[in-house]
């Protein structure tokens, strides 16, 4: 079967990737609470509906000007990570496609191609790192490699096969980017939701070749039979440095607590509460803020990173950020004449903000004091260019 990749094939794109997006939310979300914030199928429905409703009134006359244009209105109304992501894939693609009527097979390879270098370039993320590169990455080099010997029906279906079983093996890997990395160890034996939503996409771009399959209904995965459910696979069980105790409750009497000591009230007090808000439960595990003097002005206040210690401390340890001078030495000394015993207090070698956000939702997830810490100091190595 020969398609045209003509307006009306990237219209059947998108309106069936709209509708898949839609109906899978709840599984999206799902998977994303498992190693997220649990808003991954709600931003992809707010964004393709938005995007699907703009490009409608629009009317882009070209396929390059109907993929730009939903590129753009996704990554203005997504609001999570993937919306600056999948834009960029849509609007990448738009730009190789240039004014082609109809584009060619070979282009639309060469634009996968190009759209999954975007990706990796914006998210500084490689295959193997638990994102959705890793269901696009093996979608793109398929399409590829299955049009050099068949048609373009084909080298979809291919690539839709590869975004899936990509999507798939990112169930055992440990997450280096995104939300799912603060998890550490965590992450492992858990479906990516954007890998998932890519393989999703890519089934949408196979099924816009079959216009009465495009036109079926679509059936929607049961939220609670997804692979998140199955123990974790070989790789977390593989041969290596201390397998971490990613499933296993630890018999700890409370949780980790955190406590944030910056020369600022409001930076500390701020920072606690924007940990808090990204751990996305309502029932966070307990951080304190100890930040500035007393009176509010400007310093380190040994009164308060005692008092926060104490009010934090359930028994299973307090993770101690600091931003830097008087605040370290503070926590330092106070370590070192045990005047915060009795409780387990390590100061996390960390950036402050990210360190906070990562050591609050390992610990609200229920990580041991180790695992906490080894979150807060993976936040050194998160690169911003
Ligand atoms: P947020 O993580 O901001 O809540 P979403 O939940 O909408 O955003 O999207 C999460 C998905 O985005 C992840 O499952 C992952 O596939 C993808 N993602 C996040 N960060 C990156 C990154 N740096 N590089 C590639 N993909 C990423
Ligand atoms: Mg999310």
């Amino acid at each position: 079967m020969t398609v045209p990749l003509d307006l009306a094939f990237f219209h059947r794109f998108l309106d069936r990737a709209t509708r898949v997006v839609v109906a899978e939310a709840a599984y999206l979300t799902e998977l994303d609470a498992a190693i997220g914030d649990a808003d991954h199928g709600a931003n992809l429905k707010r964004g393709f509906t938005s995007a699907a409703d703009a490009v409608a009134q629009e009317a882009p006359a070209t396929p390059g000007a109907l993929l730009t244009a939903a590129g753009v209105h996704l990554t203005n109304t997504v609001g999570g990570a993937s919306g600056p992501l999948f834009g960029t894939v849509l609007r990448r693609m738009g730009k190789i496609f240039g004014d082609e009527a109809v584009v060619e097979p070979e282009t639309l390879g060469k634009a996968l191609a190009a759209a999954v270098a975007s990706v990796r370039r914006l998210g500084d993320a490689v295959p193997g790192d638990k994102t959705m590169v890793d269901a696009l990455q093996p979608a793109a080099d398929a399409y590829a490699e299955a049009l050099a010997t068949g048609g373009v029906a084909e080298a979809l279906e291919a690539a839709a096969r590869a975004a899936g079983a990509g999507a798939e093996a990112t169930i055992p890997m440990r997450a280096r980017r995104g939300r799912a990395s603060y998890l550490g160890e965590r992450s492992i034996g858990h479906q990516d939701p954007g890998a998932t939503s890519s393989a999703l996409l890519m089934t949408a771009l196979h099924e816009a070749a079959d216009p009465v399959l495009c036109a079926a209904p679509v059936e929607t995965k049961e939220p609670s039979k997804h692979p998140t459910a199955e123990p974790p696979t070989e790789a977390a069980a593989a041969p290596g440095p201390e397998p971490e105790p990613a499933a296993e409750p630890a018999p700890v009497p409370g949780r980790v607590g955190m406590v944030l000591v910056s020369h600022s009230r409001d930076v500390a007090a701020s920072t606690a509460a924007l940990a808090r808000a990204l751990t996305g439960t309502d029932k966070p595990a307990p951080a304190a803020a100890a930040g500035g003097l007393p009176d509010g002005s400007v310093g380190t206040s040994a009164e308060l990173v005692r008092a926060a210690v104490a009010a934090v401390d359930e028994g299973a340890g307090v993770v101690v950020l600091c931003d830097m001078g008087s605040a370290v030495l503070t926590v330092k000394a106070l370590l070192g004449d045990g005047s915060l015993a009795p409780a387990d207090v390590r100061i996390a070698d960390a950036p402050f903000v990210e360190g906070a956000v990562t050591a609050l939702v390992t610990a609200s997830a229920g990580g041991d004091l180790a695992t906490v810490l080894a979150a807060a100091d993976d936040a050194r190595a998160y690169r911003k260019l």
